[in-house]
């Protein structure tokens, strides 16, 4: 007998982009059946009414491993996430492997290698602000090999965290990533914020090492006017055969930590920025709009704290997601309770409630092939991202009526809010939301390449 059933419900069929009434037989983790006639199990959800999707692939995450951002993922949808990115990853790979096969996780979990965290500072190179060595470089490749050989799925850059790095070091390490065929996310290098050579540099990386470059959540890098500009060059490069895709997600206003190199002195006075454009996020002052005073005691006293950037236009995250090269994604981070961006709890449902149900820029269709099969393929996970017979049963059931986010800025509201219109999600078969409640469950497993 099936272990669960999924009945009645419409599901979506990313490869023809159709919807239809169909019955979906779940045992051992796979999916074994789908039916026109309701089938029996050990247990039955009653979907109807409810869009069945493939569960979501998040490609941009720094879950890594904590267990609050793997439940908020898993409660937005997400059954997948690709961590390790921005150029931060855990150190050891391969033990943070083991270590989460052990004690298990809410949804699957695939990593990136760090080039700051884990080659970079490895290396010996530990200055952002200076180039590494020959030497460093040459060992750079060597710690990016073995865990590409442990199984990481690509070498993740955050360019604008460590300015000093070298063309030399991108290169190189995108060049072993091609031998690989792994993939180069990149959040590019901003020397201002109305910088665009950030581009070219990538570009330059695509065509000498024919890489396969994702730019990382696009409209953070370049809100502030400046995405349209950007998409057109990106589409110039794409034309040109060089292999980049982006991914970005449903907010402009983006955030990061408090003692990287952005929110140095000298980057903020580049910008011209306004000290009323940032929000702290987590911690003593959570929720508080920055002053002068303020900055200078937290960068003495509190240097670990989120801080949210507010710039950009709204129009500019729809122009960015409707492009057929674009894949959304959440940038979640792991805070505590109460804490953060509302990107960790609202992401997805806001991507399906905006760009489907309220402005009609994408059908449901193309919307779920963006966040399931389409992250599939660029990452290569052969078993995810469409409802077949034969492959994993990560399965997320929704409303398509009312799906919507309730996430909101920590000065305004609850940053970790749950979405609404999202009864069950099933990772590897598992029940692991019922009734949009998270139930406990782990049985997300380590995607090794
Ligand atoms: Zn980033």
């Amino acid at each position: 007998m099936l272990t669960t059933a999924i009945n009645h419900g419409v599901m979506v069929d990313v490869l023809t982009k159709t919807r239809h009434q169909r019955n979906i037989g779940i045992q051992e983790g796979k999916i074994v059946q789908i039916s026109d006639r309701p089938l029996e199990a050990e247990s039955v959800i009653d979907a109807n009414g409810l869009t069945v999707s493939p569960g979501f692939i998040d490609v941009h995450s720094h879950v890594d491993g904590d267990n609050y951002a793997g439940i908020l993922s898993v409660c937005q949808g997400i059954t997948t996430t690709v961590g390790g990115n921005c150029g931060c990853s855990p150190v050891d790979l391969n033990a943070f492997f083991r270590e989460q096969e052990e004690i298990g996780f809410p949804i699957h979990q695939a990593m990136l290698i760090g080039h700051q965290t884990s080659l970079r500072e490895r290396a010996g190179a530990v200055d952002r602000y200076r180039p590494a060595t020959k030497e460093q470089v040459e060992k750079m490749g060597i710690l990016a090999e073995k865990a590409l050989q442990d199984g990481a799925c690509g070498v993740s850059f955050g360019l604008d965290y460590v300015p000093g790095s070298s063309l030399d070091e991108v290169m190189e390490l995108a060049r072993i990533c091609e031998r690989y065929g792994r993939i180069c996310p990149v959040h590019t290098r901003l020397l201002t914020d109305k910088d665009m050579y950030s581009l070219y540099e990538l570009f330059q990386v695509a065509r000498e090492t024919k890489v396969d470059i994702l730019i990382s959540h696009f409209v953070y890098q370049y809100c502030n006017g400046l995405v349209q500009e950007g998409l057109r060059m990106v589409e110039k490069a794409r034309r040109e055969g060089l292999r980049i895709q982006m991914d970005s997600g449903m907010y402009t206003n983006w955030t990061t930590y408090f003692d990287t190199a952005t929110f140095d002195l000298a980057n903020i006075q580049n910008n011209h920025w306004h000290w009323e454009q940032m929000v702290v996020a987590t911690g003593k002052y959570k929720g508080q709009i920055m002053s002068e005073e303020l900055y200078h005691h937290m960068k003495k006293e509190y240097p670990k704290e989120a801080i949210i950037f507010f710039e950009g236009e709204e129009q500019e995250v729809y122009d960015c997601l409707v492009k057929p090269y674009v894949m959304p994604s959440t940038d979640i981070g792991a805070y505590a309770k109460g804490e953060g961006h509302p990107q960790i709890a609202g992401t997805f449902p806001k991507y399906l409630k905006e760009m489907v149900r309220e402005r009609k820029l994408l059908s449901l269709e193309k919307a779920v092939y963006k966040a399931t099969w389409m992250p599939a393929q660029v990452f290569g996970f052969a078993q995810k991202g469409e409802i077949s017979v034969g492959k994993d049963a990560d399965l997320t059931l929704f409303d398509a009526e009312k799906i919507c986010d309730k996430a909101d800025y920590p000065h305004r509201g609850a940053p970790d809010a749950r979405p609404e219109g999202i009864p069950y999600v099933f990772v590897d078969g598992v029940l692991t939301v019922k009734n949009g409640e998270y139930t406990g469950a782990c049985s997300g497993k380590i995607i090794k390449k």
